[in-house]
Formats: C-alpha cells, sequence, structure tokens
C-alpha cells in the first residue's frame, strides 16, 4: 500500500507526497521556491545590463568633458 511516493517538507519536516505543491500540515507552498529563485536568477542579468548602461553613459559623459576643456583651451 505504500507505493505512493513522500518526501519531507522543507518547513515542517513532515511527510508529504511527493507529487504535493502545498504542505498538508503546515500549508507551506513547495512550490513557491522553486519560483522565487527564477526570478531572483532573472534579476541579476537585468542588473548587469543596468551596470553596462551606465558605465556606458559614463564615458559618453566623460568625452563630452574633456570636448568641452579642449574647446574652453582653444578659446
Ligand atoms: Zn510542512
Amino acid at each position: 500500500m505504500e507505493s505512493q511516493t513522500t518526501k519531507k517538507c522543507p518547513f515542517c519536516a513532515e511527510d508529504i507526497l511527493a507529487e504535493a505543491v502545498k504542505c498538508k500540515h503546515c500549508g507551506a507552498d513547495l512550490n513557491a521556491k522553486k519560483g522565487s529563485f527564477k526570478l531572483t536568477k532573472g534579476d541579476k542579468p537585468k542588473e548587469g545590463l543596468f551596470l553596462q548602461t551606465m558605465n556606458c553613459g559614463c564615458a559618453v559623459i566623460f568625452i563630452i568633458i574633456i570636448l568641452i576643456i579642449v574647446m574652453m583651451v582653444l578659446n
């Protein structure tokens, strides 16, 4: 009769069905952990892209400042 695969709930350590998406003992959402991990992973490249854009902007501003200084010296 024990053909159903069980696993331990990471929140309350009670035995629950392996296919369970919600713990029957503490009501914890077992799929939420996976989803939040994915979300955290997806946030990182976004941050990198933002930093890349910032660096690009800084380089442009640096060139503009140099051009302004050169113009002032020439005048
Ligand atoms: Zn639980």
